[in-house]
């Protein structure tokens, strides 16, 4: 391989991948595993910066190491995350330019910890003094917060995010942090009730449980044993290095900080511990005299004691678990639920309460760090949101955070490109026009309003009648089986089979990333995400006043017979606010890889990588930041370098005369001037220059 030499001195392969001597996925792979044998896990693409997860701690985030960084320019140190949170900064204060720092990569990459690396540089370098330190601390302390009800034990990560979430943080002219805002976006709340063996549910179940204490799970009628809770997994109730114990004192103090109250703190505990005690409501069936299937709850210490925290009758509580009352415009109709039914309605309850407490939290939060009135603040906005997923099997979920990953990959696309674009007017440099792939035919075949895979399943959903998982497989196929990216079993004219290796009731998507197939079992409950009414009437009669405001639809008063939004419908909403979001800041990346699927050490697995690479477009990236000039640098940089190479630039003659010095040579086609940097073709013309440099 053709790697060349470093363009600062005493660096692992190549810090930035323009500078590779040969592109191709093979080299690009290769510098990244020579830099990360030498514990160089930073290595940028011009100004993204391509993080490897090193899986164990590196002196690298020191107090001293911010002081490196901190005025630094991006090409004088090695490379390194705190460059660009350091670049984003400086462009925000000084250029008055809003920043936005988004971070992509699969599940365990490290982007959650990227952003609090970034967040707590930005906070280590910004201004001093007792209120702008109180803002700091508040904004910072979101973060246990947020995780603790929001992450979760996966198989890939002992601490999963579970949700997406936007930051922005604002700071006032002098560049002061004065507050910020946090979005968060779809939390897999199906994990509530559901999880695969070796995971868990959401560690704040755990952290109560064993950091409580007597009194206060006294007090919320728990048992300190997750064995007993029929919601928890009890093999994995302690982590290796994750103390729960201390980890709800963490977040204890970080409530406190932020500013919720003793009766707030105690309130969220409380439903957090009404969430668990649903799960170990059993239901079980039997048969009316008239031979109708219904249900009934055999033990109901669990109703009264639940009853009990949230100041609801028993009886209303336990009515609500086993009728289902429907209204139409004139009628209403009371059904009885039989054993399933009702265990539905039970989890249905444990998932919608414990989503509305976490978007609540980030309100609440929200409430304290936001910013009273200001006028000409200058955001920073930081994304850490689930990267693209290929699961054995791919559910909705996973249909819906991918969707999310094609949307930033077409922003990153054209945001870098457009990038490209406003820096060569800036600099008064002529475009060159550059080809690339474009993903919008995939995110249209997913969002288009009429003819989308969301569109279908949303006319699907609102349809009366006989519709199911089935009937939406089959209009999708109908619809959509001539598309290029899309494969199902069924085309157009319902004959031909497009793919016969397909399992049944799935799809497939070609997304940028790769092919995934979808089951579309639960694709309609999960859009739909129906609450019946009884439920949500039930909790509204609740005098626990927190709960009963996340249920506001319980109010006779607010009682309706439109459908609320589907999911669906809501999610491409919010995606498409983000995106206008993002597109109208500056953009910093942030592209997260993890190195091996077991969390080790110093292990660089070629394959995962590879695939890694491949779907984050890392080529792509390379190439079309290659694809104009590879190279920039401001004149006074570029010359302190490459002064010694001609005897004309002594002292300082400019970098011109330097570059047309007989004894420099480099062909004028090469190079073009700018207003403030001088910008090189072809990497190669760099690489003399640094041949010619080392020989002198
Ligand atoms: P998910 O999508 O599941 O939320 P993620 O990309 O946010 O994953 P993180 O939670 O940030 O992943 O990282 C997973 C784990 O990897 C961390 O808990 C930590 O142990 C380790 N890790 C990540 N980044 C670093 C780093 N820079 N230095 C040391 N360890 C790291
Ligand atoms: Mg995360």
């Amino acid at each position: 391989m053709a790697l060349n030499s470093s363009f600062l001195d005493g660096m692992v392969g190549v810090g930035d991948m323009i500078l590779l001597e040969s592109l191709s996925e093979k080299s690009v792979l290769e510098n990244l595993k020579e830099r990360f044998k030498h514990d160089e896990i930073y290595t940028y693409i011009g100004n993204v910066v391509i993080s490897v997860n090193p899986y164990k701690q590196l002196s690298i985030y020191t107090p001293e190491k911010v002081e490196e960084y901190r005025n630094s320019n991006l090409y004088q140190l090695k490379p390194h995350i705190y460059a660009v949170a350091d670049g984003a900064y400086q462009s925000l204060r000084d250029r008055d330019r809003d920043q936005c720092i988004l971070i992509t990569g699969e599940s365990g990459a490290g982007k959650t910890e990227a952003s609090k690396l970034v967040m707590s540089y930005v906070a280590a370098v910004c201004g001093k003094g007792a209120e702008v330190n109180q803002v700091k601390e508040q904004l910072l302390q979101s973060n246990p917060v947020l995780e603790a009800f929001g992450n979760a034990k996966t198989i890939r990560n002992d601490n999963s995010s579970r949700f997406g979430k936007y930051m922005d943080i604002e700071f006032d002219f002098k560049g002061d942090p004065v507050g910020g805002v946090i979005s968060n976006y779809l939390l897999e709340k199906s994990r509530v009730v559901k999880h695969v063996k070796a995971e868990r549910n959401f560690h704040i179940f755990y952290q109560l449980l064993a950091g409580g204490g007597a009194e206060l799970l006294g007090q919320l009628k728990l048992s300190p044993d997750c064995a007993k809770y029929a919601y928890l997994n009890k093999d994995a109730s302690s982590l290796n290095g994750m103390n729960d114990n201390e980890n709800f004192k963490t977040v204890k103090s970080a409530m406190k900080i932020i500013g919720f109250s003793d009766s707030e703190v105690t309130s969220i505990l409380q439903i957090v511990a009404v969430v668990l005690k649903l799960g170990n409501i059993e239901i079980k069936g039997q048969f009316q005299a008239n031979g109708m299937a219904s249900c009934y709850i055999p033990d109901l210490k669990e109703i009264k004691e639940i009853s009990s925290l949230i100041g609801l009758d028993a009886a209303t509580l336990e009515n609500a678990f086993s009728v289902r009352t429907v209204e139409a415009k004139q009628e209403r109709v009371v059904t009885t639920l039989n054993a399933s039914q009702g265990a539905y309605a039970r989890d249905a309850l444990a998932k919608n309460m414990y989503d509305r407490l976490f978007s609540w939290l980030v309100q609440r939060i929200n409430e304290s760090i936001k910013v009273s009135e200001f006028q000409g603040k200058k955001v920073m906005g930081v994304l850490d949101i689930y990267g693209f997923e290929i699961l054995e099997e791919n559910s909705f979920e996973q249909f819906i955070i991918n969707y999310c990953n094609e949307k930033l990959q077409q922003i990153f696309i054209q945001m870098t490109l457009k990038e490209e674009q406003g820096e060569y007017r800036r600099e008064g440099i002529e475009w060159t026009q550059i080809e690339f792939f474009d993903n919008e035919i995939i995110c249209k075949l997913i969002e288009d309003n009429t003819k989308g895979i969301l569109a279908i399943l949303d006319e699907e959903c609102l349809l009366p009648g006989n519709v199911s998982d089935a009937t939406f497989l089959t209009k999708l196929g109908r619809q959509l089986g001539n598309h290029k990216h899309f494969k199902s079993k069924i085309t157009q004219n319902a004959k031909n089979i497009t793919d016969v290796t397909l399992p049944d009731n799935s799809f497939r998507i070609e997304h940028y990333a790769g092919q995934v197939t979808y089951n579309t079992n639960g694709f309609l409950d999960k859009n739909n995400d129906l609450l019946f009414r009884d439920l949500s009437q039930a909790m509204f009669k609740a005098k626990h006043e927190l709960l009963k405001s996340l249920f506001p639809e319980g109010d006779p008063k607010n009682s309706s017979l439109k459908r609320p939004p589907t999911v669906g419908f809501q999610f491409k909403g919010s995606v498409s606010t983000l995106m206008k979001n993002l597109y109208a800041k500056n953009p910093n990346y942030i592209r997260c890889l993890k190195p091996n699927g077991t969390k080790k050490p110093s292990l660089f697995d070629d394959k995962l990588m590879e695939i890694q690479v491949r779907y984050l477009g890392l080529l792509e990236n390379v190439r079309v930041r290659r694809a104009g000039y590879a190279y920039r640098q401001e004149y006074g940089s570029f010359l302190n370098r490459y002064k010694m190479l001609s005897k004309q630039t002594w002292p300082m003659d400019g970098v011109e005369v330097m570059l047309n010095d007989p004894e420099v040579n480099i062909s004028s086609e090469e190079v073009a001037y700018g207003r403030t940097k001088l910008f090189i073709r072809t990497p190669s013309t760099l690489f003399d220059l640094e041949e010619k440099r080392r020989q002198k």
